[in-house]
């Protein structure tokens, strides 16, 4: 519609492959017509975003799934000093705990899913589901990255790339600081946003 334009946003180092556009609605008239049915004021866009959320937190416990796996086989290969680096105590935290949150995300998203499909979930589980596995996928990116040692930084591997991609999906759909104060209202009653 005319006052409508989608310039490319350049220079992005997060989610490169895909073209992301700033969307700029100048004096646009949208006719009556093209309303959603029975959608009041944001509610209903808003809703859309509830159902994206929630694949993104599978999404996002995947991408975790995957780092645990890379730098679990790297560990396994990788000799230093006479040894698998997997051996190192230090490094077998890491993976204790990337495996043991990971389990935690996934018995969370577990239940979550059977609440959606009894229809007992509430956007509240949606922000804390959000919340939690991207904060799980940013930090098994660079746990991940750091058992790989030099190597991690290479395309070779896949660690670096889904840090990278997790910055974006940390801050979108909701940043992170946004579902916490989601959370924390519906924790404490009290409205921390302003
Ligand atoms: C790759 C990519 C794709 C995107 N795709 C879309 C899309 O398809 N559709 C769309 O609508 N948007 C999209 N976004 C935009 C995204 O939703 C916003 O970047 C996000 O909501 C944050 O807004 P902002 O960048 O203006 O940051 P700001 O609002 O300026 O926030 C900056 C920082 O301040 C914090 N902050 C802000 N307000 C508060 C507060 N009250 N209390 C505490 N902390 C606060 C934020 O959490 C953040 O850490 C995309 C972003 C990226 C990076």
């Amino acid at each position: 519609m005319p006052g409508f334009s989608a310039p490319e946003i350049e220079g992005k180092l997060s989610l490169r492959a895909s073209r992301t556009s700033e969307l700029v609605l100048d004096k646009v008239n949208v006719p009556d017509s093209n309303r959603l049915p029975e959608a009041k004021g944001l509610s209903g866009p808003l809703s859309c975003l509830n159902q994206a959320r929630f694949g993104i937190a599978w999404g996002t416990l995947g991408l975790a799934t995957d780092c645990y796996a890379e730098a679990l086989k790297y560990s396994q290969e990788r000799v230093q000093f006479d040894k698998p680096i997997a051996q190192f105590q230090l490094t077998q935290k890491k993976l204790v705990e990337l495996h043991t949150d990971i389990s935690l995300g996934q018995i969370m998203m577990l239940q979550f899913g059977r609440m959606k499909e009894s229809g007992n979930l509430r956007h509240q589980h949606v922000s804390m589901a959000k919340m939690f596995c991207c904060e799980l996928g940013l930090r098994a990116a660079r746990v991940a990255r750091s058992i790989l040692g030099g190597s991690g930084i290479l395309a070779d591997f896949h660690c670096m790339r889904h840090s990278q991609n997790m910055e974006s999906v940390f801050t979108y759909e909701g940043t992170h600081e946004v579902h916490e104060l989601i959370l924390g209202r519906e924790i404490t009653g009290l409205d921390g946003f302003s």
